[in-house]
């Protein structure tokens, strides 16, 4: 296996890039879509706007070092990866608040209807995003399951909100059908990419979407807690009132009117002062991100989880799959479902093979193929076969629930 897979790592047209990042001595990262790596340039970038533009350019930094505008810009440079203009995107504020803005702005924009839809078992924030807007009494939240979403589309559906690629599961939802579908029951649509955006292709104009958001600490490597990025279709741009009206988020903040009105375009989705040292840092990690290019993250992702599939049933491991077993139709992971998955997360965390754990019983890895070798794949899927022949995974140290898993 290891053969094989050197001989395919020689072979790889990204195998240069894994060198721009920092990926830890003795360490197999298969979490990148939890949190991704560290750009060996974001250190750099960030001392540069810590002591340069903050510490000696101060105040003026807004101007001459153009902080100002770096939500647009951060945001114009997403644009390309998923399918949009840059005049579409912004990078600002958390998913869950972006989801909160443009859930808030899609229901008046469907006078008489309340109900968004999202099916059960999405992502925890974009459901409770829901629920709190609904306490509020501005919306009613509907869940269907996929294979009846399409029925759940009625007269009552404001909007639809899904999550292209499942963080459990890794299952695609096909975003120019469901889009085609809410728009012909009369819905607009809102697509959380937080999984999908920077690890495969997507096409927001292509299938005619009318919002989304997505994560800046995962495939796009912005850094832990990193700003997220919100889209609305150009044409929707004017009719779009988001309620955080903050003064960033105004035509004209430094008028200082008592009055809001809001920005012209995306720009209106701002609320405060955006985090400068956030963005700088994510900026770093789109940039490098648009520079290998999401088709050949995608397809050399692919090739690994394949790989690695092919590796685990060589060494004799026979887990349930809960991913799709076709990779076009998955994102950029593996899910394995097993009783005892924490403590096998654990055991193999132990080895520095770093995946990840979602409750009740998924054991799931990411294959953020900017940084990872074929050779990772071959030797995770030993370190699995060990952990489960030697029963190691029993130990007491390894069922520990710590806070964060
Ligand atoms: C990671 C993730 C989020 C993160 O939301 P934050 O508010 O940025 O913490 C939201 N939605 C999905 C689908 C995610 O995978």
């Amino acid at each position: 296996m290891l053969e094989r897979a050197r001989i395919l790592d020689e072979g790889d047209p990204l195998k240069g890039f894994r060198e721009r990042f920092l990926v830890p001595e003795g360490v197999i990262y298969l979490d990148g879509n939890s949190l991704g790596c560290l750009p060996k340039a974001t250190p750099h970038r960030l001392a540069e706007v810590v002591q340069g533009e903050w510490g000696e350019g101060l105040i003026r930094s807004w101007n001459s070092a153009d902080w100002i505008t770096l939500p647009q810009r951060v945001g114009a440079k997403i644009a390309p990866l998923i399918g949009a203009q840059p005049h579409e995107v912004i990078a600002c504020d958390s998913v869950s608040v972006n989801l909160y803005k443009l859930i808030s702005a899609a229901l008046p924009m469907r006078p008489g209807r309340k109900t968004v839809l999202s099916e059960p078992g999405n992502f925890p924030t974009d459901v409770y995003m829901i629920e709190g807007l609904e306490k509020q009494g501005l919306a009613e939240r509907r869940l269907a399951p996929r294979e009846r979403l399409f029925e759940a589309l009625d007269e009552d559906v404001a909007l639809l909100l899904l999550t292209h690629a499942h963080y459990k599961t890794g299952e695609l939802f096909d975003m120019v059908e469901l889009t085609r579908a809410a728009h012909d029951a009369g819905a607009l649509v809102l697509w959380d990419l937080s999984h999908s955006g920077g690890a495969l292709p997507v096409d927001l104009s292509d299938c005619n979407a009318d919002f989304a958001v997505g994560c800046g600490y995962k495939y796009l490597n912005g850094g832990p807690g990193a700003p997220a990025y919100a889209f609305v279709a150009g044409r929707l741009q004017a009719e779009v009132a988001q309620p955080l009206s903050g003064w960033m988020g105004h035509a004209r903040p430094f008028a200082f009117s008592d009055d809001y009105a809001p920005a012209p375009g995306v720009d209106r989705l701002l609320c405060g002062t955006p985090g400068i040292l956030g963005l700088a840092a994510l900026e770093v990690g789109v940039d490098l991100i648009a520079e290998i290019g999401v088709e050949r993250l995608h397809a050399k992702s692919q090739a690994l989880s394949e790989f690695f599939r092919q590796c685990l049933s060589e060494s004799g491991v026979e887990l349930e799959l809960v991913s799709p077993t076709d990779p076009a139709q998955r994102g950029s992971q593996l899910s394995f479902r097993h009783t005892e998955a924490y403590a096998i997360c654990q055991a193999l965390i132990a080895r520095g093979v770093i995946g990840d754990f979602r409750d009740p019983d998924i054991l799931r890895f990411g294959f953020a193929s900017a940084y990872l070798r074929f050779e990772d794949m071959a030797e995770a899927a030993r370190h699995v076969a060990e952990v489960l022949e030697t029963g190691e995974w029993q130990r007491e140290e390894f069922r520990q629930r710590a806070a964060v898993t």
